[in-house]
């Protein structure tokens, strides 16, 4: 039976471990704070759990779920516990430093990245079935094992995700577009919105808020940690998108002020039928 290591047990790592668990896996958990390895037990997440990397000497597959800067410290620290044999892939959400780093430190290291999450974090965030359905990317590179990548096959299969793959840099740029863009976006939004000078207009707007500012709000309301974290590992494909986008918002604004609702109509057109070419959401009937 294949043994699963997961490193950081929180939203993403706890849920991996609820799926894989009830997919037959035998999974061990370590853990920073002694309290997340206990409640892992607790609300059986993990088979076993540690804040002890050790307890992962006998896994052949291990998931580092910690935040980005700690992935390639973590490996760092594991490398002396595991058998050459053992396979280390990560989530973090950016992957050309990460797969940079820890690629030269570990042959059967293979980068990767479920594309599923909610805004909540920690160990009581994680949840069943959070990724049935999502993309999960896997990034190798050249010389990237081929029992590396079908050994992760199996398991993102396992877990009900849908597979891509691609270079870690070609990742990076589309998770601009569609992830890490829409986050600062959101982000500057609630911003915005919190910025109303008219006090009484902030609270009416409070209350009016639905499911419109709900959907529109969610990614940038996360993480903050998180956020920051990404901003800083992908600061170039970042500052690429959010110049386009200044440049796209500059256009709207130079549209309304002039009035001219032909051209405002034809963009609206056109971003109605483009959104409908992006995910397998936005093709299914409601
Ligand atoms: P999270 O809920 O905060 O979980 C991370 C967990 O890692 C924490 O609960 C913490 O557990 C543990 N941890 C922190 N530092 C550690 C260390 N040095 N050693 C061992 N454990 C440590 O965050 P998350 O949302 O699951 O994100 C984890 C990773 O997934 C990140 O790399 C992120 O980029 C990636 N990711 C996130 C999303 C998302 O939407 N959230 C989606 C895809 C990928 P303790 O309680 O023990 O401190």
């Amino acid at each position: 039976m294949t043994i699963v290591g997961i490193v950081g047990l929180g939203l993403i790592g706890g849920s991996l471990a609820l799926d894989l668990r009830s997919q037959g896996y035998r999974v061990l958990g370590v853990s920073r704070k002694p309290q997340t390895c206990q409640t892992a037990l607790l609300k059986h997440v993990t088979d076993e759990a540690s804040t002890d990397l050790a307890l992962l000497g006998k896994a052949d597959v291990i998931f580092i779920c910690t935040p980005i800067p700690a992935i390639a410290p973590t490996v760092r620290a594991l490398v002396p516990h595991l058998s050459s044999a053992a396979v280390i892939t990560d989530v973090g959400s950016v992957k050309a430093p990460i797969v940079e780093e820890i690629t030269p430190l570990w042959e059967n290291f293979i980068g990767g990245h479920p594309m599923a999450g909610t805004e909540a974090q920690g160990i009581n965030a994680a949840q069943r079935d959070l990724f049935v359905g999502a993309p999960y990317v896997l990034t190798p590179v050249e010389n990237t094992p081929a029992r590396a990548i079908a050994v992760l096959e199996e398991l993102v299969g396992a877990i009900g995700a849908k597979l891509y793959s691609c270079s870690p840099q070609q990742h990076d740029r589309a998770v601009a577009w569609i992830s890490h863009l829409p986050l600062l976006v959101s982000a500057g939004l609630i911003d915005s919105c919190l910025g109303e000078e008219d006090g009484e207009v902030l609270k009416l707007a409070r209350c009016f808020a639905s499911s419109g500012f709900r959907d529109t709000s969610r990614v940038g309301g996360g993480n903050p940690e998180l956020g920051l974290e990404i901003a800083r590992a992908n600061r170039e494909e970042i500052l690429r998108s959010l110049a386009r986008y200044r440049q796209h918002l500059e256009g709207l604004f130079e549209v309304i002020e002039k009035e001219d609702w032909q051209n405002l109509e034809m963009i609206l057109q056109q971003t109605e039928s483009g959104r409908k070419t992006f995910g397998n959401w936005s093709r299914q009937k409601p």
